[in-house]
């Protein structure tokens, strides 16, 4: 391989941070390549409104998505829309292999993949995917117009979901393991004003319920009491977090008990030259506004790299 095929960067990730890190990388004019390969924006696309993202008092996510991705295109940002199935460090160059056989080079990787919705385990669950169980409001929500549906979790996805889901249809229970919501306040006050939505808390899904239409009714158990009920809805949108995407992230790198990439203040793992932003990178907390700032750190801090490697090279 010549050295004019050798990228600088390679980006695995097209949501805000993989975004925000072409951009910077392209304006620090790395020969830079973002790989993607499903829907730009990650979790951000399919997520309703968007009201915590500065210069926005409101955008929908996918719209906001459009712009990261254009404002990428607009520094011709080298795209390749394909799986990325291994991250092989190296010695002189960091290896990237796509999923139809094809190895990248680089001097730096940036680990951009972000998170998948987590599954709450629950018999009933994966059966009925696709049949009333879903785990996006955004994208499924309009097949439950004036219907019953229920919304598990107690996050701030659970709760913006569920307040989503009551505008479009007849009820939402919201069924939460404790007693106190993990979402910020200004959605718990959103919530709890609006009457669409009743409470189920302390209380656990045992079992998601069907028949040959689809999901039909849950099956909870209150955790103070032990109490069971039936309830019927006809969907149920699970929002109880999400695993980090670190099927890719190379043996050798830190990552803590719950899957998430250590990283020092500039975004670089334990090996040299590679990085992970965002939803995969352990932080305090996860804002597309932080998803951003790591995607813009990571990358100058690759184009540092980069430089000080070529010209020790020279
Ligand atoms: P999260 O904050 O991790 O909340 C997950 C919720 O699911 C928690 O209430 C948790 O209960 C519950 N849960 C977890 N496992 C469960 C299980 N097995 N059974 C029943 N319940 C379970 O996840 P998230 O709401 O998806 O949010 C992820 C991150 O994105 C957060 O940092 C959040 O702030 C951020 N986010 C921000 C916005 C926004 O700012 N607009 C929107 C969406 C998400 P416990 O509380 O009991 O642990």
């Amino acid at each position: 391989m010549s050295n004019d095929e050798i990228y600088d960067v390679i980006i695995i990730g097209g949501g805000p941070a993989g975004l925000t890190a072409g951009i910077y990388a392209k304006r620090a004019a790395l020969k830079t390549v973002l790989i993607e390969r499903g829907v730009f924006g990650g979790q951000v696309a399919i997520t309703k409104g968007v009201e915590n993202y500065p210069g926005f008092i409101e955008i929908g996510g996918f719209e906001l998505c459009e712009k990261f991705l254009d404002h990428a295109k607009a520094y011709d940002l080298e795209i390749l829309q394909r799986e990325v199935v291994a991250t092989e460090p190296g010695v002189e160059y960091h290896s990237v292999r796509l999923d139809d056989g094809t190895v990248l080079q680089a001097h730096a990787v940036i680990l951009a993949a972000g998170g998948t919705a987590k599954k709450l385990n629950t018999p009933g669950e994966l059966e009925n995917f696709g049949k009333g169980v879903s785990y996006c409001a955004t994208c499924d929500g309009f097949f439950f117009r004036g219907k019953t549906v229920a919304v598990v979790g107690g996050g701030d996805t659970a709760l913006e979901d569920a307040l989503y889901l009551a505008k479009i249809t007849e009820k939402v229970y919201l069924i939460h393991r404790r007693d106190a919501f993990r979402g910020s306040r200004i959605l718990q006050q959103r919530v709890f004003a609006e009457p669409r939505i009743e409470l189920i808390l302390d209380t656990v899904v045992t079992r998601i319920n069907a028949d040959a239409a689809g999901v039909c009714g849950i099956s909870l158990q209150n955790r103070q009491t032990g109490a069971e009920r039936e309830v019927a809805i006809e969907g149920v949108f699970i929002f109880v977090g999400f695993a980090p995407n670190n099927q890719m992230v190379p043996a050798g790198i830190k990552i803590n008990t719950a899957g998430y990439v250590i990283t020092d203040e500039k975004c670089e793992t334990s090996i040299a030259g590679v990085f992970a932003v965002g939803d995969l990178r352990q932080k305090y907390a996860n804002q597309i506004v932080l998803a951003a700032a790591d995607g813009c750190t990571a990358a100058l801090a690759a184009a540092h790299y980069v430089e000080t490697r070529k010209g020790a090279a020279k």
